[in-house]
């Protein structure tokens, strides 16, 4: 593993959208880090075309904060009560059934 070239941080350009340290290669092609691998201690950016790589100059402290990746949503609650409509037609079906042996005990 050979390191091309070491760069300070400040010579690199950074995409703030895909959180990526980005540096022009001599193929053509750039030398590319993420953010977070930065943070992780990484400091070797690679160049995606060639065997290249630079070693970037930095302190954790130069770096912008990593984004927060809370997806949280709690506010959406769904509060579903159901009602007693399973007694209502069992009392009609005892009502039915009271009049069905009126009835038949009349015509005896
Ligand atoms: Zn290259």
């Amino acid at each position: 593993m050979s390191i091309y070239e070491e760069v300070e941080i400040e010579d690199l350009d950074y995409d703030p959208i895909k959180q990526i340290y980005t540096y022009p290669c001599p193929c053509g092609d750039k030398f590319s880090i993420s953010l977070e691998a930065l943070w992780d201690g990484e400091d070797i950016a690679t160049c995606p075309s060639c065997t290249l790589r630079i070693e970037i100059i930095y302190d954790e402290e130069d770096l912008p904060p990593l984004p927060d990746d809370d997806d949280d949503d709690e506010s959406e609650k769904n509060e579903e009560k159901k009602k007693g409509i399973e007694d209502d037609i069992a009392g009609n079906i005892d009502e039915g059934l009271a009049g069905v042996i009126k009835k038949s005990l009349i015509v005896k």
